[in-house]
């Protein structure tokens, strides 16, 4: 096979995630309508180990919940809001929530991810009446920069490279002449699942820091999902396997305790945050029954390191309220 470059390698682990998605779908552990309009040949992707399938699971509840919390606040306060997807590759959660209870609390969701990944993300969306059934009129979605971008009326997926300078990249993809994609007044949601580690902090950081400045006047909330604690013999083999992939991690947090991740979001302006490993939500926050339906649909006698693995993946929700009021959120 032909060698790849470094941002091809990184562009792959969209297939990962999307394949654990879709075998924990497969399995009965989620319920996910719209992925396999977006996984090529669905029907024939293998199922990953049971392992893989509850930490699938864990973290897209979790993140669910998350979300949901922000739309419905927002439902409560009578306001709409935004989401913005980094790194969203061929996640269906714009139609998930377009398709469920909250989906008029949207007044805009965008995705960003590699231009190559966009394209084809574009054209999938293009091909499936599953995908496109929500914007009624077909005339309602429109292609842009020759097939990279996509608009429909509350959609926006862009393709740019997230490690260049944001007020370039993210400037110019919701410039009024780009037809102000986001409107600074309204609260609005970053989701950077599995992202941020592929770039280094300091490119993550400015991004964050964009997003603060633009959204300065109104909330800005922020869930991060992504793996730390990579020193030890289990982060040693993730990273390794990674390496023989030509991926690297420039953005890992490497201290094995999760009360530290909170630090740098602070730093970089946010007002609350904290960070719950997928462990600590599998034990205290998935609801048992769930916890009970899920343990019936494929056997897991390694307990021990489910435990071990979830360890290493956090979610760190953060906020900025310029508003006191609104900081119910992500209280549960
Ligand atoms: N967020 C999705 C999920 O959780 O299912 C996909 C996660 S996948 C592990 C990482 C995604 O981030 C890929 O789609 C990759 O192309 C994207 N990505 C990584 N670095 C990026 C960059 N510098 N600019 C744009 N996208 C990037």
């Amino acid at each position: 096979s032909k060698p790849q470059d470094a941002d091809s390698s990184i562009r792959l682990t969209d297939n990962d995630a999307a394949l654990a998605r879709l075998s924990a779908v497969q399995k009965g552990y989620l319920s996910d309508p719209f992925i396999r309009s977006l996984v090529p040949r669905a029907h024939l992707q293998p199922s990953r180990p049971p392992l893989i399938n509850v930490g699938t699971f864990v973290r897209t509840v979790a993140i669910d919940d998350l979300v949901e919390q922000w739309l419905s606040i927002s439902s409560e306060t009578g306001t709409k809001c935004q989401i913005v997807s980094l790194g969203a590759g061929s996640d269906t959660r714009f139609w998930r929530i377009a398709t469920g209870p909250l989906k008029d609390q949207l007044a805009a969701y965008v995705e960003i991810d590699f231009p190559e990944v966009t394209t084809k993300k574009a054209m999938a969306i293009k091909k499936s009446k599953d995908l496109t059934a929500i914007f009624g009129d077909s005339n309602q979605i429109k292609l842009a920069q020759g097939g990279v971008c996509l608009h429909a009326p509350n959609y926006h997926l862009l393709g740019a490279d997230l490690r260049k300078s944001p007020s370039e990249t993210l400037g110019s993809l919701i410039s009024p002449e780009s037809g102000s994609l986001l409107d600074p007044s309204l609260p609005t949601l970053l989701l950077c699942e599995c992202v941020l580690v592929y770039m280094s902090l300091a490119e993550s950081s400015a991004i964050l820091q964009w997003f603060g400045t633009y959204f300065k006047e109104s909330v800005l909330g922020c869930v991060v999902y992504e793996m730390f604690g990579l020193d030890d013999a289990f982060g040693r083999v993730m990273v390794n396997n990674l390496k023989s992939r030509n991926v690297t991690l420039p953005g890992a947090e490497h201290s094995p305790d999760a009360s530290v991740l909170p630090k740098r979001f602070l730093d970089l302006g946010f007002t609350t945050s904290r960070a719950l490993t997928l462990r600590e939500i599998r034990r205290a926050y998935v609801d048992p029954k769930e916890l009970e339906r899920i343990s019936g649909l494929e056997m897991l006698d390694e307990v021990e390191e489910l435990e071990l693995v979830l360890q290493h993946y956090a979610i760190i929700s953060s906020l900025t309220v310029p508003n006191r009021e609104d900081s119910r959120l992500w209280t549960r």
